[in-house]
């Protein structure tokens, strides 16, 4: 029996992630973070004190990389690193900015790849990240690709960040937000882009709620 897969590529901060993370819980299906899985391998290579520019180095580490995704009840996905649970130290700043320049690795990319297509063989999923129907399941069932003006993708995210007491700027973030949106389409492997066959939904308009309807809406009239 086939599985079915729903991929979600977009830039960061478009709401990819809560979106995905609803859809799959409506649908009954996985939900998979690629984003978090590319972030820890890069704080292992942080932690070991590497620069995210150091392809050598940081492909001479993969070896000693063992991940797990682990679900709790609510569906939300724990990325295990060697044994130790590493969810929230993933999601800094700081590295965001270094996981964009290791996502650049041709060797990290590789890495990774079987590892989230096994997943896609096994269970029916959305997935989200850049890559998904361009290259990671270029046979996806459904193809979405989600975005929003950047400077409503840096509100949203310095909202979610201040939340979390974090006191860097909607500036800082909006900087952020425009240097990796310009790593992520300019990189010479697997380039954020739209897959011909996604359907393009811009949320810069809609509220949380009005982007899952449509989404949601625009998923239901495929499947
Ligand atoms: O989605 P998230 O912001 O957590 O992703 C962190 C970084 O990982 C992105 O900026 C991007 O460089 C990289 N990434 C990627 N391919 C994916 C998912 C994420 O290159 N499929």
């Amino acid at each position: 029996m086939s599985t079915i897969s729903i991929a979600i590529d977009g830039p960061s901060g478009a709401g990819k992630s809560t979106m995905a993370k609803r859809l799959a819980k409506e649908l009954g299906f996985l939900y998979v973070d690629t984003g978090a899985i590319y972030r820890t391998v890069s704080l292992y290579a942080c932690r070991k004190g590497l620069a995210p520019t150091d392809g050598a180095g940081i492909a001479a580490l993969l070896p000693e990389i063992h991940i797990d995704l682990v679900y709790g009840e609510d569906g939300t996905q724990q990325m295990i690193l060697n044994g130790e649970n590493v969810s929230g130290e993933i999601r800094t700043p700081q590295i965001s900015m270094y996981t964009s320049a290791v996502s650049a690795i041709p060797a990290v990319r590789a890495f990774l790849l079987e590892l989230q297509r096994d997943m896609a063989k096994r269970k029916n999923l959305v997935m989200d990240g850049r890559d998904i129907g361009t290259v990671v399941l270029p046979d996806a069932n459904i193809k979405l690709f989600l975005t929003a003006a950047p400077e409503a993708r840096a509100k949203r995210r310095w909202l979610e960040l201040r939340e979390k007491g974090d006191p860097i700027t909607y500036d800082q973030v909006l900087a952020d937000v425009v240097q990796r949106d310009e790593n992520d389409t300019h990189r010479a492997i697997a380039p954020l882009k739209q897959a011909e066959d996604a359907v393009l939904v811009d949320t810069t308009e809609y509220d949380l709620e009005e982007s899952y309807q449509l989404l949601l809406r625009t998923i239901r009239e495929r499947m």
